[in-house]
């Protein structure tokens, strides 16, 4: 690294302003939810040095918009390189902030360089949509200027590559802003930000969840990439409104499996396990309730509680261990309420018990016997609790599952690859899996339906977001 740019010392955390790695205004602690001890300090911007980050985004845009697009593809690709090099470290970061097991975090960070290196291959050509005697008509993608890319704590460093590469392949410039509780992988990142590209192109800051109204209302602010909750999408959306600008949500998710009568019940409760609990249930794609049909339904229970059972929980840095805990103390309570109404409303089947000690760690939860208008089950719960819900009809499940405000993702599990299809085509979700779950290639598109979102994410739509078509009607005589 540059030595104007490095950190004083390899512990030290910087915001990222106009190429230069900087101090916060303030400073905050980064907790580790496996232990409840500080990981770092980090800092923390306010209103000024946000306005600092818009402004060198804003200047950089002259510029950067006109380096041809090879030369951007080569620069990002130098970013996959700088975040791959440094795989390990980041990952134990990650682990250490976020809480999810180590082998998960090494995955993390490699699957996003499998995102960058899939935006850099991606190409944004002219298009001729009409050639005749008379006209010529061109669509160009033109750069849309400052792009704010506000991303949540479960999946951070996967979630900032589906917008920060995607936005410089096209020609912006961007203002990162992490969840408050998950920053310090993303700092890492923009020290191989101010490594590789000129100044103000990738800005970052850190907040304690007061700046993000100010950086989506921002005039120099051309668009917003926003991931997270349906209630913050829902103030993203009212701030921009006075400046209307782009936008991409993706939000929250209640995502149901259905299973089919016809599966081994053996062989399917580990996928619907693993679909539901992965990331401890902090996945916005995660099974959120299972719609099971009565004739197997008993069997799925007891094959899921013997997972939940035998589930490894513990701090992500020891080895084994398949689930971390909740990733914030305020998330923790929420699922410790979701505990208590599945408590209440069902029959828990495996896990459910409060942790005693440090960390904010919640078993892998089996809940049945449990209906429709349970909190637990109607709401997005986002933490490792799994209601298994009886169904007689199949109309009956595909109804139940689609009486939801939300519409992220589904899955259906089936040995008639016919009679799934038919069914996965009727369920109100942007995807929908048959037979697996949470499979994203990075060059498929991705948009959440409902209440889960609004645009694109990932393949060329999610790259194309962050351009403005430009029509070009010639006529020719
Ligand atoms: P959150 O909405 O609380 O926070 C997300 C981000 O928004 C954070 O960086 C936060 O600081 C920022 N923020 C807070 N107030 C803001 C405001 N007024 N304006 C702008 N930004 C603001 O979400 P979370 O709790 O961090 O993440 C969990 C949620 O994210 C879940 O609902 C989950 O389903 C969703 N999520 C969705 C996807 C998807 O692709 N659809 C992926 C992952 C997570």
């Amino acid at each position: 690294m540059n030595a104007s740019l490095r950190p004083q010392s390899t512990d030290e955390f910087c915001l990222l302003i106009n190429g230069k790695l900087v101090p916060g205004a303030a400073t905050m602690n980064v907790i580790n939810p496996a232990t409840e001890e500080t990981v770092a300090v980090c800092p923390r911007a306010d209103l000024h040095q946000l306005n600092e980050a818009v402004a060198a985004a804003k200047a950089a845009f002259a510029t950067w918009k006109k380096v041809p697009i090879e030369k951007r593809r080569q620069l990002v690709l130098k970013l996959a390189d700088g975040l791959e090099s440094r795989t390990s470290e980041i990952a134990h970061l990650l682990t250490q902030e976020q809480g999810k097991p180590l082998g998960f975090a090494m995955w993390e960070v490699g699957e996003a360089c499998r995102i960058i290196r899939t935006f850099a291959a991606m190409e944004l050509k002219e298009e001729v949509l009409r050639d005749t005697p008379e006209v010529r008509i061109v669509r160009q993608r033109a750069p849309l200027g400052v792009v704010a890319a506000i991303t949540p704590w479960n999946v951070p460093i996967v979630l900032l590559m589906l917008k920060v590469p995607p936005a410089l392949i096209a020609g912006d410039t961007v203002v990162v802003k992490p969840a408050p509780t998950t920053p310090l992988s993303t700092l890492r990142f923009a020290e191989i930000c101010a490594e590789v590209l000129p100044p103000g192109v990738v800005n970052v800051i850190c907040d304690q969840n007061d700046l993000g109204g100010a950086l989506t209302s921002h005039p120099d602010v051309a668009k917003v990439a926003f991931t997270g909750s349906t209630a913050t999408g829902r103030k993203v959306m009212a701030s921009i409104a006075p400046t209307l600008k782009h936008v991409t949500l993706e939000l929250g998710g209640n995502d149901a499996a259905i299973v089919l009568d016809d599966v081994d019940p053996k062989e399917i409760a580990p996928k619907l396990f693993f679909g539901a609990m992965a990331n401890s249930g902090q996945i916005c794609l995660a099974i959120k309730r299972a719609y099971v049909p009565e004739k197997i339904y008993d069997e799925v229970c007891t094959e899921l509680g013997k997972l939940a059972d035998r589930a490894i929980v513990g701090n992500g840095l020891e080895e084994g261990t398949e689930f971390g805990p909740i990733q914030n103390k305020m998330q923790y309570d929420k699922v410790r309420n979701y505990l208590e109404d599945a408590r209440r409303n069902g029959r828990i089947v495996a896990g459910g018990q409060e942790h005693k000690g440090k960390g904010y760690f919640v078993r892998p939860t089996i809940v049945r016997d449990i209906g429709d208008d349970a909190a637990v089950v109607k709401e997005e719960q986002f933490g490792p609790i799994l209601p298994v819900l009886k169904y007689k009809d199949v109309e009956d499940a595909i109804a139940r599952t689609n009486n939801s405000e939300y519409g992220l993702g589904a899955t259906v599990w089936g040995n008639d690859l016919d009679r799934a299809y038919q069914v996965a085509s009727r369920i109100e979700s942007g995807t929908v899996w048959v037979n697996k779950h949470l499979d994203l290639p990075p060059d498929i598109p991705f948009a959440g339906a409902k209440q889960s979102g609004l645009g694109i994410e990932m393949g060329q739509e999610g790259l194309e977001e962050f351009t403005q078509q430009r029509i070009v009607n010639i006529a020719k005589k």
